[in-house]
């Protein structure tokens, strides 16, 4: 077994032995990024001599006997995450050549407990998107079949850790972006509730929705990436002030006790056969694990495409007017006047779904519609949150597919916006909701491509649902399969 082949677990293990070193596993991933980089477009950046200089730190760390608990690890982070001295773009032309002055908290946090940066991972321009195709700086390709799309937006983020380029990376989840590419690419990824994760140094999409989370190769990895980021920061007035239970060491846990719903509406037309399957499946592995399983209803589903594609948008149409050319990234040299130069840097900066989402959100919140619009969508979502409050009432978690179907072909539906927001229909409740979410690998459809199991829970229930889906992973016993790249 390749250095760059071992999980987060298995590195760690050798790395504390004394078999491997942080230079050689980091030097192994940068080995395999020249092999597999081109083919799979995961990165927008790969920061080669830092993450030597990082490793080469980690190795001393550890023979000083000051590990921390990732010390050596080489990671990825999506390139919405702020690191101090290293490009970060958000996939815009509007920000191609921004380097941060600081490190986001996340980011800080995984430094601190020693891992290795490696690079920031292509991505949907400012995470606007469920295919990555909107990335300024290349589009990822799904490792498990030629042609077909990483799902989005942190597209990048899963392929680099599906494609064995890193151990693992961080995300942004909006209305299912960390969710949705690890299913699409056959990894797990959680996203945690809102509050639970600093979002300091996060390039805000919008914020009432937006957290950070992991993408790894397994649910063990998952936790100890959860371990590390998770808690209250004083400079991210969202983040709670709540302890972090240990979710490591709670994975081992056996589910007697624990109910399992199976939310109806989550199940209906323009489901995919094979993910039906799939699901049905890794019904009946929880079942055998001692769960017990119960049929429940969250009645307000079908309105979450329109409730998110309001909200969204109108919160997107906020943040992003802050690049007007004159703080941040680029700015058109060739206007005469100020507004024109607004104007200007802002049609050029931006490419055509981020404009497509200002001009919904600005309509939106607009003086006559605002009412009809935005603050309707407000509503319903609260109908959307108590829908789950019931239904956590007589059940623990929720499993569901994390997408209706298994990865399109890239360029299908690039021409229909809606036929793609459509397909981010059972991923953005938990958002709209707050609740923690996670996609596990749940199977393969015949084509070979991976289908993800979603697990919910209710607020702060991170550890119920990591149990749930370790139990789930040891049931299904997938690890052994990786992408012929
Ligand atoms: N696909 C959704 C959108 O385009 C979610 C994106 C995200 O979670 N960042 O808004």
């Amino acid at each position: 077994m390749k250095p760059y082949e071992l999980t987060i677990t298995q590195a760690l293990a050798k790395m504390k032995q004394g078999d491997l070193s942080a230079v050689e596993l980091t030097e192994s991933c940068l080995e395999r990024i020249d092999a597999v980089e081109k083919e799979v477009t995961a990165f927008i950046t790969i920061d080669r001599d830092g993450a030597l200089l990082q490793a080469e730190n980690a190795d001393r760390q550890r023979k000083a006997g000051r590990a921390g608990t990732l010390c050596g690890v080489p990671l990825s982070v999506k390139d919405l995450l702020c690191t101090a001295g290293l490009r970060t773009t958000c996939g815009s032309k509007m920000l191609a050549n921004f380097i941060p002055p600081y490190d986001a908290t996340v980011v800080e946090k995984l430094k601190s407990a020693g891992a290795v940066i490696i690079g920031k991972t292509t991505m949907d321009e400012f995470a606007m998107g469920s295919t990555s195709e909107s990335c300024a700086f290349g589009v990822p390709e799904n490792p498990w079949k030629k042609g077909y799309v990483a799902g989005g937006s942190s597209g990048g983020s899963a392929v680099s850790v599906a494609a064995l380029e890193c151990l693992g990376s961080l995300g942004s989840d909006t209305g299912g972006s960390i969710r949705q590419p690890a299913s699409l690419c056959g990894i797990v990824g959680m996203k945690p509730t809102y509050g639970r994760v600093s979002r300091y140094g996060l390039t805000a999409f919008a914020s009432s929705l937006d957290q950070v989370g992991p993408l790894c190769r397994t649910v063990e990895d998952c936790a100890r990436l959860m371990d590390v980021i998770s808690g209250y920061d004083q400079m991210d007035s969202t983040s709670v002030q709540r302890d972090v239970p240990p979710y490591l060491s709670s994975l081992a846990d056996g589910l007697e006790g624990l109910t399992v719903g199976v939310p109806r509406e989550y199940f209906t037309e323009g489901l995919d056969g094979e993910v039906k399957r799939i699901i049905d499946d890794s019904i009946e592995v929880l079942k055998k694990k001692g769960a017990a399983i119960v049929d429940v209803s969250l009645p307000h589903t079908q309105y979450c495409v329109a409730v998110y594609y309001l909200i969204a948008p109108s919160e997107a149409s906020s943040n992003l007017a802050r690049y007007d050319g004159v703080l941040y990234g680029y700015r058109d040299m060739e206007a005469d006047t100020l507004v024109d130069m607004y104007k200007q840097t802002r049609s050029k900066g931006f490419g055509a779904e981020v404009k497509r989402r200002i001009l919904i959100g600005t309509y939106a919140l607009s003086s006559g519609y605002y009412d009809a619009y935005y603050k309707k969508a407000s509503q319903v979502r609260t109908l959307i949150l108590d829908d789950f409050k019931k239904a956590f009432e007589v059940c623990d978690v929720l499993i569901s597919p994390v997408t209706p179907t298994p990865a399109w072909k890239k360029g299908e539906n690039t021409e229909d916006p809606l036929a793609i927001y459509m397909s981010d229909i059972l991923t953005l409740s938990a958002n709209l909701a707050g609740i923690p979410g996670m996609s596990v690998p749940g199977g393969f459809t015949a084509d070979g491509l991976p289908v993800g199991v979603q697990l919910q829970g209710g607020h702060f229930q991170e550890e119920t649902l990591l149990k749930t889906a370790f139990n789930l992973e040891q049931g299904l016993a997938l690890e052994h399969r990786k992408p012929a790249l």
